[in-house]
């Protein structure tokens, strides 16, 4: 048999996962690690302090990792926190949010769906009157920087309430945690979920969940899944220094701890949150110059991703668009939003604003549709 050809990846990554990382992220990948050796488990156990510190400066928080994609890590705390007896509200406005809302469907959790539609903020009025209504409602979800669409929930505001009324605060933090400077204490976030592959700048293979102790001891025996109990994994790591329950992704999570040191490198993540605004900056008012709108307004944007609308034109293709600018070096990403037609552009990963100036004249070369160059392109 022929051997599979495995394609080069010439390109930059301007998507919100996997994204472009750095050779020594990458680099830390070529060691083959131990899961059971001590040197592998004090690493992982000083990657959990770590993202303890970056989460809050408060004590009383702790962290588990969880293998899989962030996906697995979101349906691991809805599985293993909210009671038999217990009821969740979904906030949602976009894929993500709805993804909470389809797990509990699954696992046969019975939850309210407050749903804003992709472009509209949630309503808070709402959620204050279920919770007011609904005294079976034990705890509230929500995403934090929405993906579908770029948007940035208001998850302070949202914690008031849902501690005003006492549930427990869930918050998937996935695309913002490490790119978005936030303290889990004065947000009064339980739990907190992100993964290895976004703003952290490492790559795929598992997720974390950073939470108040005292909530994590709570859910002790909830769990409606074997190798998604979140409490049965906090528990070896903590009681093993570090061992994971199951096979480990090793790799992965040597490339983490890189990555981790590069975010300090930088100037944390005050520095990295001002990079990814920059990179934001740079491409949507180069875009508008070519012409293209984005699909939020200005104040509803987040750092992280910047979704555009498809230019109206009859030729116009996203694939071929898209081709083009993979030959040119970029590969961007399709839009998610139902009710628009849009392409997003991410803005987080190993990407500096000179990236996105190139990325914009690699536009500006790849608007096929249009009969003559477009003014003000580069
Ligand atoms: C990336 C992401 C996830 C998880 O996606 P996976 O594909 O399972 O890694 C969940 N929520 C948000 C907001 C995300 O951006």
């Amino acid at each position: 048999m022929n051997p599979i050809a495995i394609p080069d990846t010439p390109y930059l990554l301007l998507t919100p996962g996997p994204l472009t990382t750095t050779a020594s992220v990458k680099q830390q990948m070529l060691g083959d690690a131990c899961t059971w050796d001590d040197d592998y488990n004090n690493l992982v156990q000083r990657v959990g302090a770590r993202l303890v510190e970056l989460a809050t400066a408060a004590e009383g928080y702790t962290s588990v990792l969880m293998q899989g994609s962030g996906t697995a890590c979101v349906e691991s705390v809805i599985g293993s926190a909210v009671p038999a007896d217990g009821k969740l509200v979904v906030m949602a406005n976009g894929v993500y949010g709805k993804r909470i809302a389809q797990i509990a469907d699954y696992l046969q959790i019975p939850y309210h769906l407050l749903d804003a539609g992709e472009t509209a903020t949630p309503d808070l009025v709402a959620l204050q009157n279920l919770l007011t209504s609904d005294s079976e409602i034990t705890h509230v979800a929500v995403v934090h920087s929405e993906t579908t669409t770029g948007m940035l929930n208001p998850i302070d505001e949202i914690g008031r309430i849902v501690k005003a009324a006492g549930k427990t605060y869930i918050v998937d933090a996935m695309s913002s945690f490490g790119g978005i400077e936030m303290d889990l204490a004065e947000l009064q976030i339980d739990f907190m979920i992100s993964s290895a592959n976004k703003c952290i700048q490492g790559v795929p293979g598992f997720g974390f969940v950073i939470a108040r102790r005292e909530a994590m001891q709570q859910i002790a025996g909830r769990a409606r899944s074997l190798s998604l109990d979140l409490y049965d994994q906090w528990q070896c790591m903590e009681e093993h220094n570090g061992k994971w329950r199951f096979t480990s992704p090793t790799h992965v999570v040597r490339a983490f701890a890189q990555a981790l040191n590069e975010l300090e490198q930088e100037g944390g993540v005050a520095a990295r949150a001002a990079r990814y605004q920059a990179n934001h900056r740079t491409l949507v008012a180069g875009m508008r110059a070519l012409g293209f709108k984005t699909l939020l307004d200005d104040g509803l944007m987040s750092p992280i991703i910047t979704s555009f609308y498809s230019p109206e034109h009859a030729d116009y293709s996203f694939k071929r668009f898209y081709e083009l600018l993979k030959a040119r070096g970029f590969v961007i990403y399709p839009g998610k939003v139902s009710a628009a037609d849009c392409f997003r552009i991410g803005n987080i990963g190993d990407i500096q604003p000179a990236d996105m100036e190139r990325l914009l004249a690699a536009i500006a070369e790849s608007c096929y549709w249009q009969a003559r160059p477009v003014a003000g392109a580069r």
